[in-house]
């Protein structure tokens, strides 16, 4: 069956045959993993080339499942491995003549036992469908239930003349590769072939809406034994390598599998923690915030929808920001736009570019993040697009300043028509006004379902220089190459699994559903059917402890964001959820494991959940955070708090991930939220994980306002409802209900936890304090969600947007408690490195109690308004930081050359607030304030908490000798 199979990859052997009598060594590579190897010679043992994912050449060495499989069997049995790689025919009758040990890959035949000592099988190579979720063909069972269908199979493959037979007439393609391209482009509707090699190309080439829908119905013929066989001569090497191979856990072999499946071989294992070196993290500090240009319209990788920019690039930017602490400020627009700002240095940044030679000369680009295939749409039947040649007569739309336009424009001259935006192309092409667009597959196919062009079809793919697929890749003006090198060392720390997430919810199935969510939803027979025994009810789980995400009320019924939802799909379905009481959300686990309840309304996808729960895509995403006592700094990464002790609520699914991704960090489980912001406010916990949504819900009810967030974990939570796993029709019935979430329901659901209400409580203070904690919440919230609001074409203005969203204190628009933190350490920072002096002023409003009490509170606004308009105007330096630290305080922190500079202005400042009486209604308010100012050069060993302290300590002495007066001190008297 070998032989045949693997006759598909006879053109990549051409330079194997060219070579002539092949089986080239390649270096085992096992000699490393094997500390000794008894001195015996290594083993000879043969491999087909080309044969991905189980086998084949990448650079210098060799790759695959089958090499991953060798490797292990090496350093479990001390064997060393010398690979030699060939097509099948070669490496087979090597190994006949008896110039190879051993070889790999296969199958059991009786008539070769007579030869052969075959070890049991690594690995059951089996045939299955694969279709796309978008157009799905129902089930298959036997071979005339593919009669009416598309089928298409690779070329010269052994079980065609069984198709033929019954009826079918499959078309062939040249590879596995173009076979999974023809199912993505609509060519056909169902392709048969090896599940591993369709999994691992799809996913390869990005395509998640491609899915294997079971067996092929082949009988027999289905399945491939994949073993390593030994001539019978050499009995004793057999044995070595079978018991090397019985030494494997089935587990192991499983995640080698799974690795190469749904991963394309990367690492399953977490990256290391990630860490820029001291340098770096200089550098970036210099750089400060950065500019990266996003397209507008190139969903579903960075589009704007309600005014948000999103997409599959926009998430592995976060991810970048996340890990290397960088502050982006997106900037909006079209590609040609955006082509010219990187030229002219006005962006640092450019997402979505693909590398070639004329754009390296102002360009550093990172590793590619994805590959996508570009294609020709059209409406033309007759079109068949193989090659730019072939497309010539015809009027073709193509994007302006696309890598390939030169190209295209050269071939066609002015049949090809340049557009601006994809809108326009798509546009152009229903009217007729094209005859083809050139486009990346995902993007048109969104603009065509957007746009809702009926009857488009794929010509053909578009390959340069023999190379299909655009790489996508960030693209670093020159001036910055360090940053390219830091974005690509935080690309490879994205873990396979965090990438995939993001790519499923981009290119996944249900990106595609959600664009036609109608807010109804259609049952097929059999989930009705089944519906219907269960007489319309289902079971579920809650976390009693999650509010405003889920919780009960004072009379034990379900509330939150989640029994919204529930209420929602009863309404659509008719289908009643019942609630199995619980006590925690561990008992609530074990009960959706003892099948007590179907399904849980809320939660979160794990390895070890998969085991017994199957999850819907997410409905509600929510910020992941760190929270810390108040005065506790900043952290970038919880990586930080490594030998703290930092709290989760027990059987929380971060547990899990926090393990394996940080396992330095010393994890407390707490039984519940309310325990662990108690123990956090205790001083118990150093730190304490837990969502925006939940934290801020518990910390108004609870009036903790002693507590902040210092730090984010870069993952959310993404929610889903899980279901049992025993009943598949489950899945899909809770699936359509979520696909069935209109855009503005979820934006309703949303509001749920984002709308934070105060309530009213007779603490003036706590109110105030509270506020605080919530505005700084919701800043950060902002600032990470980098949900900037609008983002002008306009530098300037995209820069002072970010600026105040972000960090601007609502009632005196100077900067906010956040905007504190962050620049009281980075201006002291900058001034210990330039041996400059560094200048913080706390400045308080004198007795200003009494001014609420007799004008009222309003009036005191007033006073604060006013108070900071005159402190604005006299500091209006580039190096001065103004701040409200909170209620009526104010810090003013700046650098200087000569300190009586800063004296001199604060001095003036305090008198002009002194001469200028502030109108409120019939009356004039005078107000004055105490100033507290330290100074010095920071030292290396200074902190800016000790220059904090000596200015709140001179600001106590300005009150004590009878306010509206400056104290000065120096950090080193
Ligand atoms: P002194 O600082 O001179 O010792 O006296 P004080 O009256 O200013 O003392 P204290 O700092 O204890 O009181 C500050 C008061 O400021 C408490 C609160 O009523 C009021 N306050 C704080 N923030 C605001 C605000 O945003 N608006 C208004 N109107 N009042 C505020
Ligand atoms: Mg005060
Ligand atoms: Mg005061």
């Amino acid at each position: 069956m070998f032989e045949q199979s693997t006759r598909v990859f006879k053109t990549c052997l051409l330079w194997l045959v060219l070579s002539c009598f092949i089986i080239i060594g390649v270096p085992g590579g096992a000699k490393a993993e094997t500390e000794q190897t008894d001195g015996l010679p290594p083993v000879s043992i043969g491999i087909v080339a080309e044969n991905k994912p189980y086998s084949f050449i990448e650079g210098r060495s060799v790759n695959g499942f089958s090499i991953d499989l060798l490797r292990e069997i090496a350093s479990k049995s001390g064997l060393e491995f010398d690979f030699r790689i060939g097509s099948w025919p070669e490496i087979y009758s090597a190994f006949q003549r008896g110039e190879l040990d051993a070889i790999d890959g296969i199958s059991y035949e009786s008539q070769r036992a007579r030869s052969i000592l075959f070890t049991a099988p690594y690995h059951v190579r089996e045939t299955v469908l694969m279709h796309d979720v978008d157009r799905p063909v129902g089930k298959i069972d036997t071979l005339s239930d593919l009669k009416n269908l598309r089928v298409g199979v690779v070329e010269d493959i052994y079980y065609r003349n069984l198709l033929t037979e019954n009826g079918i007439t499959p078309q062939t393609y040249s590879s596995l590769a173009d076979l999974v391209r023809a199912l993505a482009f609509d060519w056909v509707d169902i392709i048969i072939g090896p599940r591993l090699t369709l999994e691992f190309s799809a996913n390869e080439a990005g395509f998640r809406f491609l899915e294997v829908t079971g067996k092929a119905p082949l009988g027999r013929l289905a399945l491939e034994d994949l073993r390593l066989g030994v001539s019978r001569s050499n009995p004793d090497l057999y044995e070595r390598l079978k018991a090397g191979l019985e030494a494997i856990p089935e587990q192991r072999k499983a995640e080698l599998l799974r690795r190469w499946q749904e991963f394309g071989g990367a690492s399953l294992a977490q990256p290391p923690d990630f860490r820029l070196t001291s340098k770096q993290r200089g550098y970036l500090n210099d750089l400060g915030p950065v500019r990266v240009g996003l397209m507008r319209d190139y969903a579903p990788f960075s589009f704007k929808d309600g005014g948000k920019l999103q997409g599959l690039t926009v998430d592995v930017l976060d991810r970048l920001a996340d890990l290397t602490g960088l502050q982006v400020i997106p900037v909006a627009g079209q590609w040609s736009e955006l082509f010219a700002m990187l030229k002219s240095g006005q962006i640092d940044v450019l997402a979505n570019m693909s590398k070639n030679q004329a754009r390296e000369v102002f360009t550093r680009f990172t590793e590619p993040y994805h590959s996508i295939p570009n294609v020709a749409f059209t409406l033309d039947e007759t079109l068949e697009f193989n090659g730019l040649e072939s497309l010539r007569g015809y009027t073709i739309a193509l994007g302006s300043d696309i890598y390939y336009e030169d190209q295209v424009v050269r071939i066609l001259g002015n049949d090809a028509r340049v557009f601006s935006t994809q809108e326009a192309m798509f546009q152009a092409l229903s009217r007729g006004d094209v005859d083809a667009v050139l486009a990346a597959l995902p993007n048109g196919n969104f603009w065509i379902r957007e746009l809702q062009i009926p009857g488009v079809h794929i010509a053909g793919e578009l390959k340069l220089n023999g190379q299909s697929g655009e790489d996508l890749r960030f693209g670093v003006t020159r001036p910055e190459a360090p940053l390219a090198d830091i974005l690509n060392q935080a690309l490879s720390a994205i873990s396979a699994t965090e990438m995939r997430t993001i790519e499923n919810r981009w290119l996944g199935a249900s990106f595609n559903r959600n664009l036609r969510q109608t807010g109804e939803i259609e049952l097929s027979l059999g989930e009705k059917e089944w519906l219907e025994q269960r007489h319309s009810a289902l079971t579920y789980c809650i976390d009693n402890d999650w509010l405003p995400l889920e919780g009960l009320d004072s009379s034990g019924h379900h509330v939150g964001l989640s029994a919204e939802v529930l209420r929602l799909f009863t309404e659509r379905s008719g289908i009643q959820f019942n609630r199995v009481p619980t006590r925690s959300w561990p008992e609530a686990l074990e009960a959706a494991q003892s099948r007590t309840c179907d399904l849980l309304s809320l939660a979160m996808k794990t390895p070890e959940r998969s085991r017994y729960l199957d999850f819907t895509e997410p409905y509600v995403q929510v910020p992941n955070i760190v929270l810390g006592r108040i005065e506790a700094p900043f952290i970038e990464s919880v990586a930080e708090l490594r030998e703290k002790p930092v709290g989760v609520v027990q059987g929380y699914a971060f547990l899990e991930l926090l393990r394996n991704r940080y396992p330095a960090l010393q994890l407390h489980e707490v039984s519940d939220e309310k325990e662990g912001l108690r123990l956090l406010q205790e001083g118990k916990l150093a730190g304490y994980v837990t969502t925006l949504a939940t934290a801020s819900y518990h910390m108004q009810d609870m009036g903790l306002a002693d507590l902040k967030v210092i730090g984010r974990i870069p993952a959310d939570w993404s929610l889903s409802v899980a279901v049992r796993n025993d009943q598949p029709v489950l899945l899909g019935i809770l699936q359509k209900l979520v696909d069935s979430i209109t855009p503005s329901e979820r934006s309703e659901l949303e509001g749920y936890w984002r709308n934070i209400h105060i309530e009213q409580s007779v603490d003036y203070s706590i109110i105030w304090q509270i506020l605080a904690v919530v505005a700084l919440i919701a800043a950060l919230l902002i600032y990470w969600n980098r949900k900037l609001g609008v983002l002008n074409r306009e530098l300037a203005e995209a820069n002072e947007t970010l600026a105040r969203l972000s960090v601007t204190d609502d009632l005196t628009q100077l900067g906010n408690r956040s905007y504190f933190d962050q620049e009281f350490r980075k201006g002291f920072q900058w001034c210990q490195r330039h041996e400059t002096g560094y200048a913080i002023a706390m400045v308080d409003a004198d007795l200003f109690k009494q001014i609420n009490d007799t004008y009222g509170h309003e009036a005191g606004d007033r006073c604060l308004i006013k108070l900071a308009e005159i402190m604005r105007g006299h500091f209006r330096r580039e190096t001065d930081r103004l701040s409200r630290f909170g209620g009526e305080e104010f810090v003013i922190c700046t650098s200087y050359q000569d300190r009586n500079d800063v004296i001199n202005r604060l001095d003036s400042f305090r008198r002009a607030l002194e001469q200028t009486p502030i109108p409120f209604n019939d009356h004039e308010i005078h107000l004055t304030v105490s100033i507290g100012l330290a100074t010095d050069i920071p030292s290396p060993d200074d902190t800016p908490a000790e220059f904090l302290r000596l200015a709140d300590q001179a600001l106590y002495a300005a009150k004590e000798n009878g306010r509206n007066r400056l104290e000065v001190r120096a950090v080193k008297e």
